[in-house]
């Protein structure tokens, strides 16, 4: 079984396309790290198009604030407004979806979070530190993490928890060996590493390797329709920079 491993798409309908585009033929089934919408001009149809393909999905931090579940005042005013908007644009079937999505899931040799297994919604793992205190949060050898839209692995490397952050090398799968991971493929819509590229990832469950992937996208097509929407010029610009 290979997976398609994506994460915050962010209502990014452009980028999504893209992605498979490019991974087309090379899947079976998708883990989707949560965040669909946010930020974005597409959230219906980012939910439609992840909707026709074999999926699982999980709730992200935007999505629970696109129904209302967050205290949107802790946001800064251009993701706040963002926010509204995706709240006025979501058709009911959208919100349903989302409603229904959950916070973890756990399935074979992989557990899967938006943000960390200790805060499935919340917590930014940005540094090994972090990292390594997550590693008691979760029972598999894997664990699969989006939110801070940045691909990385974290490496326990030792008993007594020690981990070491590794940078993706794109478009080269590396085999699992059973050493505790907790891996981000990084965004799909928005990306955060100074790279503008789309990140998404690949997981072979029989050969037991993970890739990760960067794909460049019509990034003007996304903005344009940001324009017609009348969001932030911020949010709009830091696609094309990638922060
Ligand atoms: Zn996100």
């Amino acid at each position: 079984m290979r997976i398609l491993v994506i994460s915050d798409i962010h209502a990014n309908l452009t980028a999504f396309k893209t992605v498979l585009d490019d991974a087309r033929g090379q899947w079976d089934f998708v883990w989707c790290l949560g965040d669909v919408v946010g930020y974005g001009p597409d959230p219906n149809e980012c939910v439609d198009l992840l909707n026709t393909l074999p999926h699982l999905c999980l709730a992200g931090n935007h999505d629970w604030a696109a129904l209302g579940r967050l205290d949107v005042r802790t946001f800064n005013t251009d993701a706040r407004r963002a926010v509204e908007w995706t709240q006025e644009t979501l058709k009911p079937e959208a919100v349903a979806y989302l409603e229904a999505l959950p916070v973890t899931f756990v399935i074979g040799q992989y557990t899967l979070v938006h943000a960390s297994p200790r805060e499935p919604v919340w917590e930014y793992i940005l540094e090994p530190l972090v990292a390594a205190l997550n590693f008691g949060h979760f029972e598999t050898p894997y664990c699969l993490v989006g939110h801070t839209h940045q691909p990385v692995i974290y490496e326990q490397v030792s008993v007594n928890g020690d981990t070491v952050p590794r940078e993706p090398r794109y478009r080269q799968p590396f085999t699992l060996n059973g050493k505790r991971q907790i891996i981000n493929p990084g965004s799909v819509g928005q990306p955060r590493d100074q790279n503008p590229d789309a990140a998404y990832a690949l997981v072979d469950l029989s050969a037991n390797t993970f890739e990760h992937r960067r794909i460049p996208y019509d990034v003007a097509d996304v903005q344009k329709r940001m324009r017609q929407h009348g969001m932030p010029e911020r949010l709009i610009a830091r696609l094309e920079h990638g922060w």
